[in-house]
């Protein structure tokens, strides 16, 4: 509690009417009654001594009243709205009980499930070069700033996490894993936690995994009708591979999942592996990548091959051997699908040859290739008509003929955090290796410009911001956002 003069000059007054209120009531009981009469002319310092507490806690704990009881409140509306939170250490024990009162558990429980609430998915503390901890969150692929933590609390909150995720709290410098996991409104949410060494302190990444409001089938993505009987179709066959590309945070993974759950379980024997399970899918053996302990995509493969599976789900091709394996394995009765890091269709083929896969394999193997892009939707809520088309789309929605009066822009209210923008809406192109384009990749010499061309004749390549723009004329997303997700990977505009 702050207490400022006048509150003080008011605390000394009402302990001056409190010494002489008690002394008429210590008085002689004789005293006393003969005082009676004249109570009258006391009855201000009765008033006084009754109602000093009450002002005082008005005017004195302002600060009280602020932070600490306003805290209170938002919490206990906060968990009245979305539910408790549960922690529950590496082992799936209880951890940190409701009655503890320890302000550092307190903010630690309120981080993770602001974030859980927000469909945050990844939370970062970092030391604050003016002291404290820096705490963001991930949202829909954008950091989001949020209030620091003040200098000591910031440090235990870390240690809290780390001690949830099973971490060697003294260990500050050297970089660590762990992981924990916790019930959020009655809903299981898995959190992976890194630490290492930062300049000024400590840092701390986690990943929350199987939290937020992000699509869960295949049908929630955003995929057109035609783009959907044509990937449930392709989930069916018997051998070859799907590739999904793009960036990191393009919902690759959510794509794949979808993909994986349309297969039909009964009937084939399903592997995935992973780096690592983000989701448990029944019916599906699900395997974890785990470099610390020399569990490798390669060496899961090479297992997984021996188990007789139909259809092989691998997390992401980004080295040689796997790349080779996987390759060999779709020509030879198993169909393999995959997430590969890259700007479109044809840099998936770049990518592949690069990592020692002939074209010729890949064209008698790769089936489909989706390149997709997540967009921030805009909020419902505050988006506002955009007055005047931008110079550079009017000639995309002229030659497209996509009406532009549907087009908003960001604004920003309380219901998105002031970001203009809740959730995300994905924005896909599409190439399908058919017979024709087989016989191109078959040639001898054939460039990838050459693919290029092809793929963008059939809008395989380059048509994301077609696609994006009739995304925007129906106020799903802006085309600021547009020209930020269809940046490539290494900086240029496509
Ligand atoms: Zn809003």
């Amino acid at each position: 509690m702050e207490y400022n003069p006048v509150t003080l000059i008011l605390l000394l007054a009402w302990l001056l009417c409190g010494i002489r209120v008690l002394d008429k009531v210590n008085a002689s009981p004789a005293k006393w009654r003969r005082k009676k009469e004249d109570d009258g002319k006391h009855g201000i310092e009765w008033l006084i001594l009754f109602f000093g507490p009450v002002f005082l806690l008005v005017t004195a704990g302002k600060e009280f009243w602020e932070t600490r009881l306003q805290n209170v409140f938002v919490r206990v509306k906060r968990r009245a709205r979305y539910g408790g939170i549960t922690i529950l250490d590496s082992r799936g024990s209880p951890l940190y009980g409701d009655d503890c009162d320890n302000p550092a558990v307190d903010a630690f429980k309120d981080i993770f499930l602001e974030a859980a609430k927000r469909g945050a998915s990844d939370v970062f503390f970092d030391p604050a070069p003016e002291g404290g901890t820096a705490l963001r969150f991930r949202i829909d692929g954008i950091l989001v700033a949020q209030e620091p933590l003040v200098s000591g609390l910031g440090e235990n909150v870390i240690s809290a996490v780390k001690v949830a995720a099973g971490m060697n709290i003294a260990e500050k410098r050297r970089p660590q894993d762990g992981a924990f996991s916790a019930m959020i409104s009655g809903r299981p949410v898995s959190f992976r936690v890194a630490s290492a060494g930062a300049a000024g302190g400590e840092k701390l990444t986690v990943r929350l995994l199987g939290a937020g409001s992000a699509p869960r089938t295949l049908d929630e993505i955003g995929f057109s009708d035609d783009q959907l009987r044509l990937l449930k179709r392709s989930v069916s066959l018997s051998s070859g591979m799907i590739l999904i590309c793009g960036a990191t945070g393009s919902g690759k993974t959510t794509t794949l999942y979808g993909l994986i759950e349309n297969i039909d379980f009964s009937l084939k024997n399903v592997i995935s592996i992973e780096d690592p399970v983000e989701r448990v899918i029944p019916g599906v053996s699900q395997m974890e990548v785990n470099a610390a302990a020399g569990i490798t995509f390669a060496g899961l493969l090479r297992n997984a091959l021996r188990q007789n599976p139909d259809v092989i789900c691998l997390g992401e091709i980004r080295d040689e051997e796997t790349a080779q394996i996987a390759v060999h394995a779709a020509q030879t009765g198993h169909l393999i699908v995959s997430t590969i890091h890259g700007n479109d269709a044809v840099d998936t083929f770049d990518r592949l040859t690069g990592l020692g896969v002939p074209l010729r394999s890949l064209a008698a193997t790769v089936r489909i290739i989706v390149n997709q892009r997540m967009a921030r939707r805009l909020c419902r809520k505050c988006r506002a008509p955009l007055p005047e088309l931008p110079e550079k789309w009017r000639a995309i929605f002229a030659e497209n003929k996509i009406d532009p009066s549907g087009v908003c822009r960001a604004v920003g209210c309380p219901e998105c955090g002031g970001t203009g923008f809740q959730g995300r809406a994905a924005c896909f192109e599409m190439l399908v290796v058919d017979s024709e384009l087989r016989e191109e990749l078959e040639q001898e010499n054939v460039s990838l410009s050459k693919i290029r061309q092809f793929a963008q004749a059939r809008g395989a390549s380059g048509s994301l911001p077609i696609h994006g723009a009739r995304l925007a004329a129906e106020g799903i997303t802006s085309l600021d956002e547009i020209d930020r997700i269809t940046l490539s990977l290494d900086g240029d505009t496509i």
